[in-house]
């Protein structure tokens, strides 16, 4: 299947899970302008197909916002490879996210039933949790040629001319990025997919 068309289907996926937890979400203690999971954001974890829709509107904003984005991400991949807390790097000064329309599923996954803070972190139905890890699954399957890991070591990925163009023909090579994904927690998305295939099988 075509890159473009995976995409589509991404929509397809994240409205799928919308329409499922809406009635858990009715309840969330969630407005605009909290950005709790953003700033103390753990780890965001995306796929590539995700990081792909994103580098797309990274490369569309104007020249200076560009640069910004960069050296956030650049700073971010510094301060998790050092284990340190780190804000999402699409995060903006007035508490916006800069990329809302195109999120990854992590940040659509994640509500909560009060208001969050350090003592009080997000609580959200045990049932959307399961609802959101199925929803990965599809997400991964979806990307069998590709990735997933956190936000800033996927768009670092990414940026790299022969990894993208590795990935945009749908070729799969992971030897090409074994190094990087050993030591950055990168998971291989086709070996998800088999795990699935296998205990469908065995069920
Ligand atoms: S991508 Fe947007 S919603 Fe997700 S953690 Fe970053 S700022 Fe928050």
């Amino acid at each position: 299947m075509c890159m473009d068309k995976k995409i589509d289907q991404i929509k397809d996926i994240y409205k799928a899970f919308e329409t499922e937890a809406a009635a858990y979400k009715e309840t969330a203690a969630c407005r605009k302008g909290c950005a709790y999971c953003c700033t103390d954001a753990g780890s965001i974890d995306i796929t590539t197909l995700e990081g792909l829709v994103i580098l797309k509107k990274a490369r569309s904003l104007l020249r200076l916002q560009q640069v910004k984005v960069n050296k956030a991400l650049a700073e971010d991949l510094k301060k998790k490879e050092k284990g340190q807390r780190s804000a999402c790097p699409f995060l903006m000064k007035n508490k916006a996210c800069m990329i809302y329309e195109i999120r990854p599923f992590s940040c659509r996954r994640i509500y909560s039933v009060h208001v969050c803070n350090q003592d009080n972190p997000p609580m959200l139905s045990r049932k959307v949790i399961k609802m959101a890890e199925k929803t990965i699954e599809e997400l991964q399957i979806l990307d069998d040629t590709g990735y997933s890991g956190h936000i800033s070591y996927i768009m670092h990925m990414l940026k790299a001319p022969k990894f993208l163009s590795t990935y945009l023909t749908g070729e799969h090579k992971p030897e090409e990025v074994m190094a990087f994904g050993k030591t950055h927690n990168i998971v291989i998305n086709l070996n998800v997919s088999d795990l699935l295939k296998n205990k469908e099988m065995v069920k």
